[in-house]
């Protein structure tokens, strides 16, 4: 599958690609609209919609109805169980890429097709190719990527399930490409157990620090949890360094072969130097210490990623925090076309090429209230057999027809079975470039706190927590990571928040001013919206709750996801947890609880 040629052609004309992608983006978006129905129209999902015959746009949207996961099951389990995958899609399948969502507690597949996987590649290239032009020399040493696999699995008919990281770190376009320019030698990459992975990642990248000019992995929930790492195994790995010998307990045989031809002899000059730079008391500023040619930190570092922005900003004083793309294991999305705006203000360019995208209007608090009702229609195969589909009252709009500031749910089809589908995530309106609007992202929709009437969206809490963490600034203390939940045991029922803190002159467990942390409650409060405040004082809602937590419990929150599952490179840290087992977690690792005021509103 490696196209040495085409990573190529990115690299080399990546301004004309992304000049005609976007000048020419309504124009594109029919064409791929067109191909995508071309080739499906006989599939036996999509020939229902068009019993006329006619197949096109405008039957399109009239007839097909807007669908969420659950819509589409069905058919993955059987393709799953051993149907043609032309039921639902006219490309043979390769595989199916795991999502990171679930759908009533099992993981969410998506079929990925040879010609799907070179489509949506384009977007990471695109991607890479922006920032290369934004920091130069990144093309003149070495990139030191955080990149971990998780192991797949098989379906009964045999064909592989893995995550997309994990699919794309095996093919020819990563192994010809951006692995070249690694510090980690790709064994370590593929090694699927984590810790070992991460280990020999961060020595690999200390033995060649001289050359590394970029540092990065896909979520910045990784590099946070990946420098947690390197706090507590700084001393191991100089000792390493020095003797010469990895330690043993990394038994992985990709591993030590690959990090054993780089690590090839003492060197106790590294290892003081390193030891002196991680045994500061104040980590800040590390990263260009460690690495000191690094140009620019990339990590998607929006929506609920933004959480990890200062923490990142402050182990990287001096080197650019880059978000690069948006996108989801059921579709490419955009790439950020300003390596240098401010993480806060990150917009994507949609690219018009990789699916056909509609986008669903959203009440412009950003609540995603597209009403909805339940369309009961019969199944086109003529069986008796009746779905479940939901449609929207509220029309999508086409890619050409979205409105500056209006805020949207982004609905794919796609060449891969997906037909109207919604995404799931809330976008706003920011820009357009050339004819492709750009959008901020604003919230993974559902997530919410709530109690009786009141919802508090991933967005609301996200910037309530912002306001609030200006108060410990000048503690000299950081909010590492955040979670909450709506604690209903007792009537009235309360929002709790578990905060873990960081000091940033050290590692050491922060003393905690009861006046100073009650502050951050009652601002927390304050900022969200009128409901929640007229719940509050009329006692339906008590007072918000901060339990602060000790450094390290969300690296057991991660620990705990990652062995249900989840996989370490695409986690997303919960704005809000649900099950007792987190919530467990992250009580367990409580070093004191602070209110809001009683009354306050
Ligand atoms: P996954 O299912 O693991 O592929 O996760 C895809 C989801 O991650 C998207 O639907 C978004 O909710 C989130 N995501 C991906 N890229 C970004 C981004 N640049 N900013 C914020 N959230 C993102």
């Amino acid at each position: 599958m490696a196209d040495e040629t085409e990573i190529k052609e990115i690299y080399e004309n990546g301004m004309k690609i992304l000049e005609d992608l976007t000048s020419n983006a309504h124009e594109i978006q029919d064409q791929v609209l067109e191909e995508i129905l071309t080739r499906n129209a006989g599939t036996e999902y999509l020939s229902r919609f068009f019993l006329n015959g006619q197949v096109d746009k405008q039957n399109f949207k009239t007839n097909v109805p807007i669908v969420t996961y659950d819509d589409i099951k069905p058919y993955i389990d059987r393709i799953a169980g051993g149907e043609p995958s032309s039921i639902l899609l006219a490309d043979p399948i390769i595989q199916f890429i795991q999502s990171t969502g679930t759908s009533g507690g099992q993981p969410k597949l998506i079929p990925i097709t040879a010609k799907s996987f070179k489509k949506r590649i384009m977007e990471p290239l695109l991607a890479e190719f922006v920032m290369k032009k934004c920091f130069t020399g990144l093309d003149e040493g070495k990139s030191f990527f955080l990149y971990f696999s998780k192991p797949g699995m098989e379906t009964p008919s045999g064909l592989m399930v893995s995550l997309y990281t994990t699919f794309y770190f095996k093919t020819g376009f990563f192994q010809n490409g951006l692995a070249k320019f690694c510090t980690s030698p790709i064994e370590t990459i593929l090694c699927v157990d984590n810790k070992q992975s991460m280990y020999c990642q961060l020595l690999t990248s200390l033995l060649g620090r001289d050359e590394v000019v970029w540092i990065g992995s896909i979520f910045a929930s990784v590099l946070a949890r990946s420098f947690k790492f390197l706090e507590d195994y700084w001393k191991e790995l100089c000792s390493n360094i020095r003797t010469g010998c990895l330690s043993d307990w990394i038994i992985d045989p990709g591993c030590r072969n690959a990090v054993s031809s780089i690590l090839t002899g003492p060197n106790p000059e590294m290892a003081d130097l390193i030891e002196q730079i991680c045994g500061d008391k104040s980590w800040e500023g590390i990263i260009k210490k460690l690495w000191p040619k690094a140009k620019c930190i990339s990590a998607i570092s929006t929506g609920s990623m933004s959480q990890y922005v200062s923490l990142l900003e402050f182990y990287g004083v001096g080197v650019p925090l880059f978000s690069p793309h948006y996108s989801s294991s059921e579709s490419g999305f955009g790439i950020n076309l300003n390596p240098l705006s401010t993480p806060f203000d990150v917009s994507y360019t949609f690219l018009p090429n990789i699916s056909y995208f509609e986008f669903l209007p959203v009440n412009k608090d950003g609540g995603g209230n597209a009403r909805e009702f339940e369309l009961r229609s019969a199944s086109a195969t003529g069986s008796s057999e009746v779905m479940n589909e939901t449609r929207t009252v509220d029309e999508p709009v086409d890619l050409a027809s979205v409105k500056l500031g209006q805020y949207y749910e982004v609905v794919v089809t796609t060449l891969t079975g997906l037909y109207r589908y919604r995404v799931g995530d809330v976008l706003k309106v920011t820009g357009f470039y050339n004819k492709s609007p750009q959008f901020q992202f604003v919230e993974r929709k559902n997530v919410v706190l709530s109690i009786d009437l009141d919802k508090t969206t991933e967005a609301d809490l996200s910037k309530a927590i912002t306001k609030a963490e200006l108060v410990l600034k000048p503690l000299g203390l950081m909010l590492a990571t955040f979670s909450s939940y709506a604690c209903t045991s007792s009537t009235p029922g309360r929002y709790v928040l578990f905060w873990e803190l960081k000091m940033k002159d050290s590692n050491d467990i922060p003393t905690l001013d009861a006046k100073k942390m009650e502050e951050c409650c009652r601002i927390v409060e304050e900022s969200f919206d009128f409901t929640y405040k007229s719940l509050r004082k009329a006692d339906v809602i008590d007072a918000l709750e901060l339990r602060v937590v000790k450094r390290g419990t969300f690296d057991e929150l991660m620990d705990f996801y990652v062995s249900k599952g989840a996989s370490i490179s695409q986690y997303k840290p919960p704005s809000c947890v649900k099950s007792e087992e987190a919530i467990k977690i992250l009580n367990s690792g409580m070093v004191g609880k602070f209110f809001s005021p009683k009354t306050l509103f």
